[in-house]
């Protein structure tokens, strides 16, 4: 779980609810359901979630006095989101980013601290965003603490390397040293290296500087692994978009454009440049342009390359690295 602290507060609405209201035990009232149920846990959220997907969960409002108010994902984990709601920023966010399997349902549960007592959650929306309208007791309008529940799409690629934060990290830094935002496409140039797994199962993307490299192409040599490290596979950029126009020194015919999808990701030379193996295996070949990044594998047969199904919308919206 990653706690996200909001980087604001929003007015404190003022209204009636539990504002001023006792905080010691107190009868409950509640205009909505009267008797208040006995269980702690209660909520049977409805928020069920999709293949590979997982959650975040939002404070946005609150209107309420009460110490304690605890709020708390019951399933598909345990988890205390906050125990003092009310003072809670408006904003926190909770990520669950699983993935969790399809038909995984999200139950809440509200402790009362204005009732020392089970409050009461409604859930309403569907997928892929909820409400979550807790009650602490005070007055029955279900407003003393709103979330917003979010499912988050699945961002993992299947790819232990390229699920590892900090390879995504070190991918984007390449990208962006290669020039791949550089208004002058000519003064780009594909930038590379070899991953490096140490003896903890740690990757580590070290580059080879080449001065021949064009925007189009670069010689990644041969791998220095460190004592202890084992080479895991070899890397470049492509410092484009599909469909940009490549620059002259590229040196392809004129008119020619960048184009991601015809070889699944990689030139020619980039399949046959993993066709020899290193220490007695094939390394897999990672490359990242602007839109995805591509896992080019030698063992595809050259009929398939167009259709490498290892590749990862890397910038879109709702999964940018
Ligand atoms: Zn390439």
């Amino acid at each position: 779980m990653q706690r996200i602290t909001a980087a604001f507060t929003a007015a404190l609405v003022v209204g009636g609810c539990s504002e001023g209201g006792p905080v010691t035990p107190a009868t409950p009232s509640d205009s909505a359901g009267g008797t208040l149920p006995l269980l702690w846990a209660l909520a049977q959220a409805g928020v069920t979630l999709q293949d590979g997907e997982g959650f975040e969960v939002t404070l946005s409002s609150r209107e309420c006095a009460a110490q304690g108010n605890t709020f708390r994902v019951t399933s598909p984990t345990s988890s205390t989101l906050t125990t003092d709601g009310c003072r809670e920023a408006i904003g926190t966010s909770w990520s669950f980013p699983g993935p969790y399997t399809a038909g995984t349902t999200v139950d809440f549960s509200l402790f009362s601290g204005f009732t020392n007592s089970p409050g009461m959650v409604r859930v309403s929306g569907s997928h892929p965003t909820w409400t979550v309208a807790c009650e602490d007791g005070g007055d029955g309008d279900f407003n003393d603490l709103i979330f917003t529940v979010r499912a988050t799409p699945n961002c993992n690629t299947g790819d232990p390397i390229l699920d590892d934060p900090a390879v995504r990290q070190q991918l984007k830094n390449f990208l962006q040293q290669s020039g791949a935002s550089n208004n002058n496409p000519a003064a780009r140039r594909e930038f590379g290296g070899y991953m490096y797994e140490d003896t903890n199962g740690k990757v580590d993307l070290r580059t080879r500087s080449d001065p021949q490299a064009t925007p189009c192409s670069m010689s990644p040599g041969g791998p220095t692994p460190q004592p202890g490290e084992k080479v895991v596979g070899v890397f470049h950029t492509h410092p484009f978009s599909h469909r940009d126009p490549l620059p002259a020194n590229c040196n392809r015919p004129p008119g020619a454009q960048y184009d991601n999808q015809a070889r699944g990701g990689g030139s020619l030379a980039d399949w046959n440049f993993i066709q020899t193996p290193y220490q007695g295996a094939n390394l897999p070949m990672y490359i990242i342009d602007n839109d995805e990044v591509f896992r080019l594998d030698a063992s595809t047969p050259p009929a398939t390359r167009g259709s490498n199904p290892n590749r990862f919308q890397w910038n879109r919206p709702d999964c940018a690295w």
